[in-house]
């Protein structure tokens, strides 16, 4: 009798991921500017490297800004 081993033929399968980070962070207007009364007060800050128009996102402890990459951390006082 003669046994037949099945070579193990090790077909390793690549798991092909490709992650695919989007970032869809679309910005509106009325999103920068906190209107109070007749105060118009800006919340969030201006990129120092870009300059106006340029606004930096707020990631809790820090800004940032998409364009540029600008990481400004916020004191706490
Ligand atoms: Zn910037």
């Amino acid at each position: 009798m003669a046994a037949k081993k099945k070579g193990g033929s090790s077909g390793a399968k690549k798991p092909s991921a490709s992650a695919k980070a989007q970032k869809s962070s679309k910005t509106r207007a009325c999103d920068l500017y906190k209107i109070e009364g007749e105060t118009f007060e800006r919340i969030l800050k201006i990129c120092p490297r870009c300059g106006p128009g340029t606004f930096m996102a707020d990631h809790g402890e820090r800004l940032a800004c998409g364009k540029c990459g600008y990481t400004e951390w916020k004191q706490k006082q």
